[in-house]
C-alpha cells in the first residue's frame, strides 16, 4: 500500500463583482492576520490564535493561520512577509459538489468568514478528474487548501490523498487486456479473451443503462415541467436527488468493472481516449453537454481512480473503428439492430455477433496492437462516427427537449 498526495487545481470560472468583491475580502484579512501574527513573533498556536481570532475571517483560515505562522517565524526562517501569499484554509474548510447537468459541472464551496461562504462553478484540471471523482466520493481525502489569485483569474488549491495497492511487476506485454465499451444500449460491457485468444466472459450492464436513460429523462421532463411552473428551486433539488442516483449506479458499476478486472490475471483495463474523442469532433456546445450528460468523463474518471486503487493499470486507445469492425476478421460490418453486429465477410464465422461485447473486444485488441501509446490518426474522421452512437435514437426525445 502506498499513499499518494497530489495538488488538485480548480480555476474559479467568472466570479461576478459581488463574489470577487468576497474573495479580495477574504484575502486582505487573511494577509493582514498573517502580518499581524508574523510581525508579533508568533511561535506557538496559541499566541497565534490571540492574534488571528480578531479578524474576520472563517475558522478554517484562522486553524490554516495557527499553524502556518510558528512554522513561519520558528522552522523557515522567514526574514520578511511577501503580499501574495495564498490564503489557506484547512481540511474539510473546501466543499465539492458536482451537477452534471450544468454546463460548468462542479462547484465548490470557499469559506468567507465564520458564517458566510461562496458556492462558485469551478473548471478542474482535465486530467485530474479521476482524483475529483474519489474526493466527492469520500474516496480521497482531503487536505489543506489555497485560494489565490493569478493575472486576474482566482484558482483553488486542495490537496488530496489515497492509499494505492502496489500493482504486479508483470510487463505491458504480460497483460492480459480488458476492453471497456461504455455505450448507450448497455451502460459499460466488458470482455477480454482467454489463453486461447477467444473472447470469454463478456459482462455487459444493460439494465443500468436502462435505469440511466429512465433517470436522464425524468429529469428533462420533469425539470423542465417545474421550470415552467416557476418552481426553480424545487426542479433545482429534484434535479439533484436525480443526478446522485445516476451517480450512484455509476459507482456501482465502476466498483464491478474493476471486481472482474481483478479476476483476471495480470489484468490491464483498456478504455477508449476520451480527449482523443473531444479532440477530434466538432460536436460545439450541445454535443458536449450530452456527452457530459451521459457521464463518459465520469464514468471513465470512476474506472480510473478505483482501478489504480487496485493497483491495476488503466491504458487507453483510439477509437477508431472500434464499434465498426468485426472482433475476428477486421472486416468492417454493420448493426442491424442497436445491440447486434453483422460482419459482412461472408468467410468469417462471425456472422451476428453481441454489439457491444465486439467493441468491447476491440479495444482490447488496440492494446495489443500497441496502439495504446501512439496516436496515429489524429484527424481520422471514424472516431466522429464512433462517437456519433452516442446519440442512439431511443433517447431522441429527451434530446429534443434539452435542445
Ligand atoms: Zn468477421
Amino acid at each position: 500500500m502506498t499513499e499518494f498526495t497530489k495538488t488538485l487545481e480548480l480555476k474559479l470560472v467568472a466570479p461576478n463583482a459581488h463574489k470577487r468583491q468576497k474573495l479580495r475580502e477574504t484575502r486582505e484579512a487573511y494577509q493582514n492576520a498573517l502580518h499581524d501574527a508574523f510581525d508579533a513573533g508568533c511561535t506557538t498556536q496559541t499566541e497565534a490564535n490571540d492574534v488571528v481570532v480578531n479578524y474576520d475571517l472563517s475558522g478554517y483560515a484562522k486553524n490554516a493561520l495557527k499553524k502556518y505562522v510558528p512554522q513561519l517565524t520558528t522552522t523557515d526562517n522567514a526574514g520578511e512577509l511577501h503580499d501574495d501569499h495564498p490564503v489557506r484554509f484547512t481540511n474539510e474548510g473546501l466543499r465539492l459538489d458536482h451537477k452534471p447537468e450544468n454546463a460548468i459541472e462542479w462547484y465548490v464551496k470557499i469559506p468567507h468568514h465564520e458564517d458566510y461562504h461562496l458556492w462558485m462553478p469551478a473548471q478542474p484540471n482535465p486530467e485530474q478528474r479521476d482524483w475529483l471523482e474519489a474526493l466527492n466520493a469520500g474516496d480521497a481525502e482531503m487536505g489543506e487548501s489555497r485560494l489565490f489569485e493569478r493575472d486576474g483569474t482566482w484558482f483553488i488549491h486542495v490537496t488530496a490523498t489515497r492509499d494505492v495497492e502496489d500493482g504486479s511487476e508483470a510487463s505491458a506485454e504480460e497483460r492480459t487486456p480488458i476492453g471497456v465499451d461504455i455505450g448507450e444500449a448497455s451502460l459499460v460491457t466488458v470482455c477480454h479473451r482467454d489463453d486461447h485468444s477467444s473472447p470469454t466472459a463478456p459482462e455487459l450492464w444493460a439494465d443500468e443503462g436502462k435505469t440511466v436513460r429512465r433517470l436522464r429523462k425524468t429529469y428533462f421532463t420533469a425539470t423542465r415541467r417545474l421550470q415552467t411552473r416557476g418552481s426553480e428551486r424545487i426542479a433545482e433539488s429534484f434535479g439533484d436527488d436525480l443526478w446522485n442516483q445516476i451517480d450512484d449506479v455509476f459507482h456501482r458499476v465502476t466498483r464491478e468493472v474493476v471486481e472482474y478486472a481483478e479476476s483476471v490475471e495480470n489484468p490491464v483495463l483498456v478504455l477508449d481516449d476520451l480527449t482523443y474523442i473531444r479532440e477530434s469532433m466538432d460536436y460545439g456546445e450541445y454535443m458536449n453537454r450530452r456527452l457530459h450528460g451521459w457521464g463518459f468523463a465520469k464514468l471513465h474518471a470512476q474506472i480510473r481512480y478505483k482501478a489504480v486503487e487496485k493497483g491495476i493499470p488503466v491504458e487507453t486507445v483510439t477509437p477508431r473503428n472500434t464499434s465498426k469492425e468485426c472482433h475476428a476478421c477486421g472486416e468492417v460490418g454493420h448493426r442491424p439492430r442497436q445491440a447486434t453486429f453483422k460482419c459482412s465477410n461472408d468467410a468469417c464465422w462471425v456472422g451476428e455477433y453481441q454489439a457491444d461485447v465486439n467493441g468491447a473486444v476491440n479495444i482490447a485488441d488496440r492494446y495489443l496492437s500497441g496502439e495504446s501509446r501512439s496516436r496515429e490518426h489524429p484527424n481520422d474522421d471514424d472516431s466522429a462516427e464512433d462517437g456519433a452512437r452516442l446519440t442512439a435514437p431511443q433517447d431522441s426525445q429527451a434530446d429534443a427537449e434539452v435542445q
